[in-house]
């Protein structure tokens, strides 16, 4: 009873399919993968063989090459090049070399079938091959190529398989040998049962060729099951892609041998020894044996006919009838002496499709003798594995070979587990207690409490299974920043008006690394909002996982109408007093609403005069003439889409042709924009204080992308100015939450979604929310959100891109290193999946199932609290 299932696999677009396609892994070394994959970024073998992407000095075994196999799967997948299909299919594969098709199933099968051997095997695997399938496997999260397996052929799976190739295929291709592949998607789910239910029928499955990836994916399920005992036995690690062909269909060819010498014998002495169990014939011409049990022999430059003896005595085992056992036990093994073929290097293997020739060749080469053998039947193999023995070593070639890169089974699945969620009294009368400490020191910092409501909310589970936390009052502490500054700023305006503002820095938490957090000017700063956004800012640059404290600072300074002298005077006044309290390790600023490229100018100018010393690593988002970082201004807005794109694929979709609104019309809005458009979407609406803009063709172009950037930059610019420029309507007074579209990120401002936005959201039945901005949905909209099933992807997390990416330019700056665009992207992307991998799975982990809010605020938390704790308690 063989388990088959569907799956959704990822599969190179239409248009690529021909460019993706790739000759399997194993049958090239690495010298022909470059070759092969030269001038072709499409190749699939940037996957399989993703060592040609690195320097020769990299081991093809080095962990960097698992690495960098996941990284090009995933930007092939971002890129669009492989997409996921929307829903579990079965597929039928036929290829067709020389005229004869072989047609079969491409499914999941199960590796519960292979450890009880119901998937049957007929070689054995060394452990040096399967560990590097295994790691590949397990940095890719996937099986990269199907194995190639066989069932004993069933009439009702014929039939199935005749209706369905009566459609058009949907991939129909030919490779350079000439040999076609045919692809037909199985989306009709009663067709679909009636192949998973006749396969339970189906005794047991043969692999014909992929015994060591089919060990390996096997590995890598048992670890995992190992790591998580809690799992379900449905993640997509359990099961193994494979094809499946009927038996008949098969085409085995012959796999012949060389023994590169005598052992010692002379040409006559070896042939007298022969005699003993074979007829010899001298052939005039090359011998291609034609019936089992009888060989073709090259020895001296010359051909010979060998024959079984009909006097010879086979042994009782189906396996001692192979002529594979005869040839090894009998000629390879007692008179070339040979003990382990699978060792030796004294023996070379030559595949089928390589002919006499390649015999004689190899045969030359060595001066010894070569064997031409006739190909094992398809019943022979099932019966030797049915007998649970194994073949001779290298029996079996097949052709035409399986192409890798049609179909990816990506596991994809986190263990999610939903548990009650309950907490026991003692832990929720803990976090209450500290609540109401917040709620009677800073009631009056309303941002603030909401912010650490929001946060508690997810703790009860972790504390209950961390007591520790509770031993050492985390909460009580981890509320209490390390240090709060105010100060007072003083400037003189452009009618020498002498203006005070106040500033500030909070510097929250240091316990993982130097404090890192922007700087926000706005009127609507004070230290309520300054502590809920430096308190963000501790879960948000843990979960990048990169050592870096949270912070934040800003000042109640309205750039709003002021000039670019009043904003230089103002920054500098700034600097003058902060900059005793920052530094490279010590607190490292960046910009936020208010604060760009040209304020983080001013401010380093200010600093670097002061302290007498050019330590580009005190301030982040700097120009790249004094070392900026390429994409840090994208990167918050790219980092959200990123972290978006995570969420869409894992409901089965992506941005293609999807609708979104975004509020907002500043940095983070511009950066989503633009990585919108280029994942295939598009942003219909921007938003300013005064109302939004509604543009049905989408912020799309090149021209309205940089328009944003004009808007920006002009402290005047109002969001109006979009409206009349591109002539689209302005909504006044309005935010763009009434909008029917597929996703909602808003990226304006904190508190910008309440319950009644809440609602007209989930009417509209968007899917998704994503956070752009710093907690921008109340906590009444959030919890309405979620129960009406609308995916929210919370800001801490999504727009986490932005302090990464400030860390990387950190690391440019201590390493006095430039990365190129190229690089930071593909840093960036990574750290946003894994971002989104540690929520999803620190969710999971505490029984919340899937849900991200609870998960960033747990995987920021965990982190923070340990190092607190190994720190001691102060
Ligand atoms: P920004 O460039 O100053 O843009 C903010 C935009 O939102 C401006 O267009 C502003 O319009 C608009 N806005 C302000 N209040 C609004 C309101 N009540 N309704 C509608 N629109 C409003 O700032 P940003 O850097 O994009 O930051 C936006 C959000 O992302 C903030 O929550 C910030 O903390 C967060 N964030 C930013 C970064 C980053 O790297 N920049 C990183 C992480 C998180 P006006 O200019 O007309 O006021």
């Amino acid at each position: 009873m063989a388990i088959v299932k569907p799956f959704r696999a990822v599969r190179p677009r239409k248009d690529l399919v021909e460019k993706v396609v790739s000759l399997p892994y194993d049958v090239m070394d690495r010298k022909e993968a470059k070759a092969m994959a030269k001038g072709n970024p499409y190749s699939f073998l940037h996957i399989s063989r993703s060592e040609i992407d690195l320097p020769s000095s990299v081991d093809s075994y080095d962990k960097k090459v698992y690495k960098k196999a996941r990284q090009n799967l995933d930007i092939f997948q971002d890129d669009g090049i492989l997409v996921q299909d929307e829903v579990p299919m079965i597929y039928i594969y036929r290829q067709v070399m020389n005229g004869e098709a072989q047609t079969g199933f491409v499914a999941n099968t199960s590796v519960d079938d292979y450890v009880n051997n119901v998937i049957k095997k007929h070689e054995l695997t060394l452990l040096s091959k399967e560990s590097d399938r295994i790691n590949h496997f397990d940095a890719c999260d996937a099986n990269t190529s199907p194995i190639f397996m066989a069932y004993r052929t069933n009439d009702k799976l014929a039939k199935i398989l005749e209706e369905g190739t009566k459609a058009e295929p949907e991939i129909n291709i030919e490779t350079e040998d000439g040999v076609l592949h045919i692809v037909w998607p199985i989306t009709d789910k009663a067709m679909i049962t009636e192949i998973t239910e006749t396969f339970k029928d189906v005794e047991s499955l043969y692999i014909a060729d992929g015994h060591h990836r089919t060990a390996s994916a096997a590995k890598v399920a048992l670890k995992r099951r190992a790591d998580a005992p809690n799992c379900s036995g449905e993640e997509g690690f359990n099961f193994i892609m494979s094809v499946i062909f009927p038996a008949d269909n098969l085409n085995i060819m012959d796999y012949n041998r060389v023994v590169h010498d005598l052992n010692g014998l002379s040409v006559e002495q070896f042939l007298s020894e022969m005699e003993e169990i074979f007829d010899i014939t001298k052939s005039k011409g090359p011998f291609k044996p034609i019936v089992k049990g009888t060989f073709g022999m090259y020895l001296n430059k010359e051909w010979y006919k060998l024959q079984i003896k009909e006097t010879y005595k086979y042994g009782k085992t189906i396996l001692s009838k192979v002529d594979g056992t005869v040839l090894e036990e009998k000629v390879i093994e007692n008179i070339l002496g040979i003990k382990n073929v699978r060792t030796s290097s004294r023996i070379s293997f030559v595949g089928g499709i390589r002919g006499l020739k390649g015999i004689r060749e190899k045969t030359e080469k060595y001066d010894g003798v070569g064997f031409a053998m006739f190909p094992v039947s398809m019943s022979e193999l099932m019966d030797v594995s049915d007998s649970g023995l194994i073949m001779p070593v290298k029996s079996t070639w097949f052709e035409p070979k399986l192409r890798s890169g049609l179909f990816v089974h990506r596991f994809d699945s986190f263990n999610i587990v939903k548990g009650d969620g309950s907490t026991s009294i003692e832990t929720k009368e803990y976090i209450d207690s500290v609540l109401d400490i917040v709620n009677s020191k800073d009631g009056n910092q309303k941002e603030f409490v909401q912010a650490v409501t929001e946060v508690f909310h997810s703790l009860g589970p972790v504390l209950e299974q961390h007591p520790e936390y509770i031993d050492n009052n985390i909460l009580e502490r981890i509320v209490e920043p390390e240090r709060s500054i105010t100060f007072r700023v003083p400037w003189v305006d452009d009618e020498d008006n002498v203006r005070v503002n106040r500033g500030f820095r909070v510097q929250f938490n240091g316990a993982i690394g130097p404090y890192k957090g922007g700087l926000r000017f706005h009127p609507s700063v004070y230290l309520g909002v300054v502590k809920f956004l430096g308190f963000e800012q501790i879960f948000k640059n843990s979960l990048t996982g990169l050592p870096i404290g949270g912070g934040k600072g800003g000042s109640d300074f309205n750039p709003l109408g002021k000039s670019d002298e009043e904003i230089r005077k103002f920054t500098v006044s700034f600097m003058t007093e902060l900059y005793r309290h920052i530094g490279p390790d010590v607190d490292v600023p960046a910009g936020d609403i208010g604060v760009g490229g040209r304020e983080i100018g001013y401010l380093f100018g200010q600093y670097r005069r002061i302290r007498g010393k050019f330590e580009n690593g005190v301030l982040t988002g700097k120009g790249l003439s004094y070392g900026g970082s390429l994409i840090r201004p994208e990167a918050t807005g790219f980092g959200i889409t990123y972290f978006a794109l995570q969420m869409l694929r894992h409901e089965g979709t992506d941005f293609k042709n999807k609708t979104v609104a975004v509020s907002g019309f500043g940095n983070v809005a511009w950066g989503v924009c633009t990585k919108v458009r280029d994942l295939g979407g598009k942003v219909v609406t921007l938003s300013g204080p005064e109302g939004y803009i509604y543009d049905p063709e989408g912020i799309t172009s090149q021209e309205k992308i940089n328009y944003m950037l004009e808007m920006r930059a002009n402290t005047d610019g109002k969001i109006e100015d979009y409206a009349k420029r591109f002539d689209v309507e302005f909504f006044p007074g309005e935010k763009p939450w009434g909008r029917k579209v597929d996703i909602v990120i808003p990226c304006a401002t904190q508190n910008e979604v309440y319950l009644e936005d809440a609602k007209k959201i989930v009417e509209n039945k968007v899917k998704f929310v994503i956070e752009g901005a710093n907690m921008p949905t109340t906590n009444e909209a959030v919890d309405y959100l979620k129960k009406a099933g609308i995916v929210m992807g919370p800001g801490k997390a999504a727009n986490a891109g932005g302090v990464a990416t400030s860390a990387l330019e950190m690391s440019q700056n201590s390493m006095r290193l430039s990365w190129t665009s190229e690089e930071v992207d593909s840093k960036l992307r990574d750290i946003m999946k894994n971002i989104f991998n540690s929520c999803v799975r620190a969710s999971s982990r505490y029984g919340f199932g899937y849900d991200l809010i609870a998960g960033a605020n747990i995987a920021g938390f965990e982190k923070v609290a340990d190092a607190m704790i190994s720190q001691g308690k102060y």
